[in-house]
């Protein structure tokens, strides 16, 4: 899809959209205009719904835009209108901006291993004032990079592995003039990173600690440090999932692949913040090679972990590099991203997604980032009570409780292990958002790039 804007007299004939709202709640029996329901009234004219005029806001005008991205689905190469009279006089902050992201996202189509070739993209010519062309443009940006991260989700792993990722960021980093380094499994196991190293171990792509580097507007600034989990398929490991629980297991590197994304869209949008992306990519499989239950693997930190399951291998991806990005850099905030837990899902659904961390205010800026995007979190609790379910027996503390009682926290409080003092770090698990089983109004079945708007929404805040 194109987006253009340009005056209306510019526009000369074609068919054009404007935007309608129900002025009060319609009476009972009567229907409701939805966000995004469409109304063709002519050849040339057509009206799109902002819904009720009482319930507007950012949320629905992105469903507006999705719902004219999914009409065009069923044309090709078709030229349109969108009148944006009556948008500016919403009580909504960048309207134009939800609107875009709605007709981007909404057009999103894993279409890259079809025979079938999709069709011509469509062009969108908004009519409206050049004033708005910079909302235009960011929502351009943030719709690439989730698409980006939807796109990277959704391509398997006989495509993806922990190398042929750090490529793809390789090449991300090089278009975007950011810093890229990659450890490789030697100089992993060189360092002292045993918890990344032995969940590649049994992989025949070992694991890799991507490193990308966005120095910023204002490089004095200190950085937020990014860690994104990204195991290319988790079969589980020893602990074997289910013949229908490994079923879109190529989606644990959502969290990975979406700092990737933020890392693209900062840059492009030239953030004032030093921005560092640390990408821990592993896959997680079976062979003589691979780890056990039982096993005790010194972490970088130097703490113990004892293997109760090595399906709870991305805390132990995330632990090492939460360790590094300490070391290294001096984060202003640490942020994690990752599909770290089931009990996620259990607690919040898709809805939202967990925070948890040691930074009350950290988490609730956070929280309000998500509210503005339509990324919503849910603070979950930490308390250090949680510790007993994976405290050690033969090592300092074990990878899993082995029990489901409160597991998205067990999670959380093993990754809090590897916190220093002082630091402010947040937790954003995402199992239960970064995928859906059915399609929405602007993401179809699939990856959904969650965290993406979220988080960069948070760094441009800052
Ligand atoms: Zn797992």
């Amino acid at each position: 899809m194109n987006i253009n804007l340009i005056s209306k007299t510019e526009w000369k004939e074609g068919l054009t959209f404007k935007l309608s709202f129900g002025k009060q709640d319609p009476i009972p029996g009567e229907s409701r205009p939805t966000a995004g329901s469409i109304l063709l009234m002519g050849k040339n004219l057509g009206e799109v719904s902002l819904g009720l005029e009482n319930k507007i806001n950012a949320e629905t005008i992105r469903k507006t835009g999705a719902g004219i991205a999914k009409w065009l689905h069923g044309y090709d190469d078709l030229s349109i209108g969108i009148d944006l009279a009556g948008l500016d006089s919403l009580d909504v902050e960048n309207p134009v901006l939800a609107l875009c992201e709605g007709l981007l996202l909404g057009d999103f189509k894993f279409t890259e291993f079809k025979n079938k070739k999709s069709r011509k993209p469509s062009t969108i010519n908004l009519l409206g004032d050049k004033k708005v062309q910079s909302e235009v443009d960011q929502a351009i940006i943030l719709a690439e990079g989730t698409n980006l991260a939807r796109s990277l989700a959704h391509t398997p792993a006989n495509i993806i592995n922990p190398e042929t990722l750090s490529d793809i960021c390789e090449k991300i980093a090089q278009e975007n003039d950011l810093g890229f380094k990659v450890l490789d499994d030697k100089e992993l196991k060189e360092m002292g990173a045993g918890a990344i190293v032995s969940v590649g171990q049994g992989s025949q792509t070992p694991s890799r600690l991507i490193v990308m580097e966005y120095k910023g507007k204002s490089p004095d600034k200190k950085p937020v440090v990014l860690v994104g989990k990204a195991i290319t398929f988790d079969t589980g490991g020893y602990s074997i999932k289910t013949k229908t629980g490994i079923v879109g297991m190529k989606y644990d590197k959502c969290g990975g692949v979406t700092v990737a994304a933020i890392l693209q869209t900062v840059a492009k949008l030239g953030l004032d913040t030093p921005v560092i992306g640390l990408i821990p990519a592993a896959e997680n499989m079976i062979s003589k090679e691979a780890y056990r239950p039982n096993d005790i693997i010194t972490s970088l930190s130097g703490k113990t972990i004892e293997i109760i399951s090595t399906d709870a291998e991305g805390r132990m991806v995330m632990s090492d590099t939460l360790t590094y990005a300490q070391r290294e850099y001096n984060p202003e905030v640490l942020i994690d991203i990752a599909t770290l837990t089931g009990g996620v899902v259990v607690a919040l659904g898709g809805v939202r997604a967990g925070i948890f961390g040691t930074d009350q205010k950290l988490i609730d800026s956070l929280i309000d980032a998500g509210e503005n995007v339509h990324e919503r979190l849910w603070q979950m609790p930490l308390d250090e009570e949680y510790f007993d379910l994976i405290r050690g027996g033969d090592s300092d503390f074990k990878n899993s409780g082995g029990v489901t009682t409160a597991s998205s926290v067990q999670g959380a409080i093993f990754l809090k292990q590897f916190i220093k003092n002082g630091t402010k770090w947040a937790h954003i698990d995402i199992a239960g958002t970064g995928t859906i089983n059915k399609s929405a109004a602007y993401c179809p079945k699939g990856a959904t790039g969650f965290g993406m708007r979220l988080i960069t929404e948070y760094i441009r805040s800052l």
